[in-house]
């Protein structure tokens, strides 16, 4: 199996930096190179301001041979989320893709997935509420409407805590909410590259939302355009084993849902 795209990538990276083609056309060409013909810019909404969809047209022009998707990832940032989220829906007609993610627990002032800093967030806790926290918040920004994916649905095991409930049992009110909402959730392999070193979301969670006939999209999280499409193989390796063997698009928040039987 190839996979041939990228739905979550940081263009910008972590911090505003306006669209231009010096800074996107990289992406392309790394695309490209690596066999990618369908990726999604999904920078975090809190650099909205650096987003210019003119740029992304012409990049679009420039390169027709790779499908490119206006998105942002939305996450539940205290201080810019409420922007974020009238930013989306200002401009909700020129994005293709919405990515919605839980990067703050209760401090509010540091991103738990911070590593290694955020992992004080989880000393001396109880970890089972801990996730149940987590994944309420996962529902709060899904039931947002302004979402057409969820990003690392698991990120809470990104430091390596793990719940004594199962996973089961934690996760079944939010699967059921995204199932019935017919959103999709994402395959990301930037997990590999964290402490937990695990795919989000797990094997296990992957099982559970298949059962529900949830839709996946791929990506890396990729915050450079060297690490578009990272782990890949090894993920169209478990994918194979898993029996995954559709991957959805996006075009204007309309989903398309690809056999990758190459
Ligand atoms: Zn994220
Ligand atoms: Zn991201």
């Amino acid at each position: 199996m190839k996979l041939f795209s990228d739905y979550h990538t940081h263009p910008q990276g972590h911090r505003v930096q306006r669209y231009s083609q010096k800074l996107l056309q990289p992406w392309i060409d790394q695309a490209r190179k690596i066999g990618l013909r369908d990726i999604a810019f999904t920078d975090h909404d809190r650099y909205h301001s650096g987003v210019d969809f003119s740029e992304i047209d012409r990049l679009r022009e420039k390169n027709p041979d790779v499908k490119v998707r206006a998105g942002i990832e939305l996450d539940n940032d205290p201080k810019s989320s409420a922007a974020g989220r009238k930013w989306v829906e200002q401009h909700w007609d020129k994005l293709d893709f919405v990515l919605g993610s839980v990067h703050f627990l209760e401090r509010d002032d540091q991103m738990f997935d911070t590593v290694p800093a955020g992992a004080a967030q989880f000393e001396g806790r109880n970890i089972d509420q801990v996730y149940e926290d987590y994944f309420r918040r996962v529902r709060e920004i899904a039931a947002t409407g302004l979402i057409d994916c969820l990003a690392h649905l698991d990120l809470v095991k990104i430091h390596g805590h793990r719940p004594a409930a199962g996973i089961d049992s934690i996760t079944a009110e939010t699967l059921e909410f995204v199932s019935s909402r017919a959103l999709a959730i994402e395959l990301s392999t930037a997990g590999w590259r964290k402490p937990v070193n695990e795919l989000y979301p797990s094997d296990r969670l992957i099982e559970l939302a298949m059962a529900k006939g949830i839709p996946f999209t791929i990506a890396s999280d990729a915050h450079s355009h060297v690490q578009l499409g990272e782990n890949f193989d090894r993920l169209a390796q478990k994918m194979g084993s898993l029996g995954i063997r559709e991957v959805c698009i996006y075009e204007r928040h309309k989903r398309q849902v690809i056999m990758n039987n190459e």
